[in-house]
């Protein structure tokens, strides 16, 4: 397996958290869920969760499984949202690397094979967990817009997709 593939390729590919089957996780003994927070549970300029947000975290801990928002944004953005929800959040995360997801992985008090990451980013969210040996799924953004250092992970994420797909890795359906 080729190196690229082994860090960027998530092990799913979802259009939204929406479409995560939970129970099929749950039975597969996932215990945790690390997530991002822009543009994978809301769009990156919406301060607050939806009402559909709030239901999907209700379904996700009614199932057994519990939740941790790692973010690479700042305190007020994600700590607002998060007590929102209630939910553990570390913000300032530093995405892709691995401390966050390692933290985390302790609060939950879960192993590495209990834990799926969910994010909207093949640069931070699927090669952070890819390298700490997590689960990865990867959702279609919220939004089409980003912000500013965002556009420019975007550009060599549609260069890794383009691979992928050239190399028939990439088995989901797109639109
Ligand atoms: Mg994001």
């Amino acid at each position: 397996m080729g190196i690229i593939k082994h860090y960027f390729m998530p092990n799913e590919y979802v259009q939204s958290i929406f479409q995560i089957d939970i129970e099929k996780l749950a039975n597969s003994g996932v215990k945790g869920i690390i997530t991002d927070l822009d543009n994978t549970l809301v769009g990156w300029d919406e301060a607050d969760p939806t009402q559909a947000v709030k239901e999907w975290f209700n379904k996700v801990r009614e199932a057994g499984i519990t939740i941790t928002i790692v973010s690479n944004n700042n305190e007020q953005r994600v700590g607002s949202f998060s007590k929102s929800l209630n939910v553990d959040y570390i913000f300032k995360a530093k995405k892709p690397r691995g401390r966050a997801f390692n933290q985390a992985s302790k609060l939950m008090k879960l192993k590495p094979t209990e834990i799926v990451v969910i994010g909207d980013q093949m640069l931070t969210d699927v090669f952070g967990g890819n390298r700490r040996g997590l689960f990865t799924i990867m959702v279609v953004p919220v939004k089409k817009t980003d912000g500013f250092i965002t556009k420019f992970n975007r550009m060599i994420e549609r260069r890794l997709l383009q691979r992928f797909r050239k190399k028939g890795y990439i088995t989901w359906e797109e639109n």
